[in-house]
């Protein structure tokens, strides 16, 4: 069985201090095969203004741990805020060439998802319900993407007595969501920072991962979302074994933006 880490910020990212070096120094002690660091791009983001790699530097810290660490295999990726008034612009930065491309919303018309300004002033159904429809809005606009990162990120940061978010109460939005990224030959991750936030379930939960695969979907990454040196590799383990209890049988992994698809043994 392989072990990839596909969501980790490294120092490229701005919100990261994460050595490219050290991450791969630890992937490697904790018995990894690889990562792909999905540095952020995110133009307009409220109180950061317009945010992108270095791209030299970049590429100069990859190729240098391509060189250090042949025993992993390393992805330049990157992770795109999806928000309808930077499409333009996501568009050309992609178009620069990535391994992998992952698509997330953070900030809704403006507003923030994870302070808790998506959620303050909501009901816990109409927040969750709006969110979904919101994402499924931004897939549909900007469709350069490989896989949509924390497809329930909303459920992180909020301060509802109940945090799921269960395929069952939310089944016409997730279905319109998976659709949409299923027949456009995108896919989802499961990202394990769900439990460093306190949830009980990773994002996202188990009758959302059985739904997709249900509706056909076969694209599914793994990743981390680590910003710190603990975080590498965190739970990707058992991130593989609920993938597999969704009934999956293939993990995907991306090259240039192709996918190729590793046993689950
Ligand atoms: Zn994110
Ligand atoms: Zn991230």
């Amino acid at each position: 069985m392989k072990y990839y880490d596909y969501h980790v910020h490294s120092s490229n990212s701005f919100d990261s201090r994460l050595t490219m070096d050290e991450a791969c120094r630890l992937a490697v002690n904790r018995g990894l095969n690889g990562l792909t660091f999905t540095e952020h791009i995110e133009f307009a983001c409220p109180g950061f203004g317009d945010i992108e790699p270095d791209r030299e530097h970049y590429i100069g810290e990859i190729m240098a741990c391509r060189r250090r660490y042949p025993q992993l295999t390393l992805g330049m990726g990157a992770e795109v805020g999806l928000q309808e008034h930077v499409a333009a612009a996501n568009r050309q930065a992609v178009a620069k060439g990535y391994d992998f491309v992952l698509g997330s919303v953070h900030n809704i018309d403006g507003v923030s998802v994870h302070d808790g300004s998506y959620a303050a002033g909501k009901e816990r159904f109409e927040c969750y319900a709006g969110y979904l429809a919101a994402v499924l809005r931004q897939a549909r606009l900007f469709n350069d993407f490989d896989v949509l990162g924390h497809i329930d990120l909303i459920r992180r940061d909020n301060s509802y007595d109940d945090r799921s978010m269960p395929y069952r109460e939310f089944s016409e939005q997730y279905d319109a969501l998976l659709r949409e990224l299923i027949e456009t030959g995108r896919g989802i991750e499961v990202n394990t920072a769900a439990l460093r936030y306190g949830l009980s379930t990773m994002h996202p939960e188990l009758s959302v991962l059985k739904r997709y695969r249900e509706l056909g979907g076969e694209i599914i990454t793994c990743g981390s979302d680590a910003h710190l040196e603990r975080s590498v590799g965190m739970h990707i383990r058992e991130g593989c074994e609920l993938i597999k209890a969704a009934g999956f049988k293939y993990l995907t992994t991306f090259c240039q933006r192709q996918p190729s698809f590793v046993k689950l043994a």
